[in-house]
């Protein structure tokens, strides 16, 4: 009798599925667009420059590998920090501010779930609709019930505002409210700054509690403007959590480099908090590993490589937008009916193409060209060789 006899088999992750299914497929123009990572215009996940360099500083100066602190790097700590909050933040000033490097994004999210578990036992977790799908399972997982708030209109392609509004103002106090900072995934349509004003005054209003989850700071409009929402509940003076991820950012998926930033109301309040913080990650993996983080906090606090590293990281931006704006146009002449502009308004990597599952299907099968069932492409997977083949292809689904 095995011990594991029991054990179900779990249902495969749809996107690694989409992937397995996009590998084994021979046909030689095929197009990848279900992924989730940054492809430079040669279809290459990028090293960065300024990667590259602080890399070989790092190999040049033969460190030791010695254990990090529990909370991480205090370098990288405090430039996660500045990105997020600016260089003058009186809330840093003043001690209310505390980070810990995490293991990617996910790994911020998941030590900030279960200290909000420890804090919060009996609070919901509300996500958008749709939302990152590990938003759910994450927090699940940290035993929380986790419930959806309105968010994505199929008819306008654009934001349900009032919709989202309303649901907050009809949340019990001290829901923890998952918010997409920038770049919203999967479907690149983020509120106005206007509408996030009045988000962020109904959350504090209704003593909510806001976990802001930022994964693409810099691939929106910049990176101090990405920071803007962040900024903007910090303003209003509220305890609040942030996960960070430099995945995108620094193209360093595979290094796990991430932060948990939390806002407390005071100096006093900070030690306490981070004192239990510690306690969550002691037990989970004791402490995060060296060389991503070091890495990544050798480019933020050396001012030349940080030059280089925003020079590179608009540069990302910049072919992102260039590909919507390619898209766009291509489709046009290409004589699709439908009115695409919507794609030039979303921000970040991906796009709610608007394609039915029917459509996506069709694009696979017929074309080779794979997208989420959902419709969601990434278009950081377009580029100059791909995107006539992609638009024709697409074109023909529509006709
Ligand atoms: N949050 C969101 C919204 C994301 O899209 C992602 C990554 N796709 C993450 C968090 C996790 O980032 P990481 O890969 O750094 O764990």
């Amino acid at each position: 009798n095995s011990l594991f006899e029991s054990v179900e088999l779990a249902p495969r992750d749809p996107i690694l599925g989409l992937n397995e299914q996009y590998n084994a497929d021979t046909r030689p123009g095929k197009v990848n667009l279900g992924v989730g990572v940054y492809y430079d215009d040669e279809g290459r996940i990028p090293l960065l420059q300024a990667v590259r360099k602080a890399e070989e500083a790092r190999v040049e100066a033969h460190a030791a590998r010695g254990y990090l602190p529990i909370e991480g790097i205090p370098g990288y700590n405090k430039g996660a920090q500045t990105l997020l909050l600016g260089e003058n933040s009186p809330l840093v000033a003043a001690g209310r501010v505390l980070t810990a490097q995490a293991l990617g994004g996910t790994g911020a999210l998941k030590i900030g779930a279960d200290f909000l578990k420890q804090i919060l036992p009996g609070s919901k977790v509300a996500i958008s609709n749709p939302s990152w799908e590990n938003h759910r399972a994450l927090f699940e997982r940290a035993g929380f019930t986790v419930e959806t708030y309105p968010y994505y209109d199929a008819a306008t392609h654009g934001l349900n505002f009032d919709a989202m509004l309303a649901a907050f103002k009809a949340m019990p106090e001290e829901t923890i409210v998952v918010l997409h900072a920038c770049c919203h995934n999967p479907t690149g349509v983020d509120p106005s700054l206007e509408q996030w004003a009045r988000i962020a005054d109904v959350i504090k209003a209704r003593n909510l509690v806001p976990f802001l989850d930022i994964a693409y700071q810099g691939f929106g409009e910049g990176l101090e403007q990405d920071a803007a929402v962040v900024r903007m509940f910090a303003e209003r003076d509220m305890t609040m959590f942030i996960s960070s991820s430099f995945s995108k950012s620094f193209s360093l998926y595979g290094e796990r480099v991430g932060a948990l930033t939390l806002i407390t109301s005071s100096k006093e309040e900070s030690g306490r908090v981070l004192s239990q913080l510690k306690r969550v990650i002691r037990t989970n993996y004791s402490n995060p590993p060296t060389h991503g983080g070091t890495v990544v906090s050798m480019v933020l606090n050396t001012p030349e490589l940080f030059a280089l590293w925003v020079d590179e990281l608009a540069a990302m931006r910049e072919r992102i937008r260039s590909m919507r704006a390619q898209l766009v146009e291509k489709l046009k002449a290409q004589g699709v009916k439908q009115n695409f502009d919507f794609v030039l308004q979303q921000r970040g990597m991906f796009s709610y193409s608007g394609l039915t599952s029917d459509q996506v299907d069709r694009l696979r099968d017929e074309h080779g060209v794979y997208a989420v069932a959902s419709g969601r492409i990434c278009v950081a997977a377009l580029n100059s060789r791909n995107i006539d083949y992609v638009a024709q292809s697409i074109a023909k689904v529509l006709a």
